[in-house]
């Protein structure tokens, strides 16, 4: 057994360098109608059917430093280029509340 928050205090020294986060792809998918999104490295969870292990249990091996700003625009330019009728609107979500890491988010909203 695993403790959580010891878990997700270890992975934010590895995945948190001031305001930049590691990530590891930034990708448009079909989902709730069409979303861009940026999958980051680590977690603090561990999940038997994780469908992201192996950036989970190699954080430290696997991704790149991203700050908010670089995270937002390549999000809006996913969002911009697959999906055009969106408005899109950049946002900045400072603590995800399901894993207490620091997040980023891009809304969009159709027309
Ligand atoms: S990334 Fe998702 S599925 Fe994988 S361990 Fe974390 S919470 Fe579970």
């Amino acid at each position: 057994m695993y403790d959580p928050i010891e878990m997700a205090g270890e992975t934010r020294e590895v995945v948190c360098r001031g305001d930049r986060r590691k990530y590891y792809r930034f990708r448009p998918a079909r989902f709730y109608g069409g979303i861009a999104t940026a999958d980051c490295v680590g977690c603090c969870l561990r999940c038997v059917y994780c469908w992201s292990w192996r950036e989970v249990a190699n954080p430290e091996r696997i991704g790149e430093w991203h700050s908010p700003e670089h995270v937002a625009s390549t999000l809006i330019g996913i969002a911009e280029r697959d999906m055009p009728s969106a408005r899109t609107e950049a946002t900045r979500t400072d603590t995800c509340t399901s894993n207490g890491r620091e997040s980023h988010g891009v809304h969009l909203v159709r027309r």
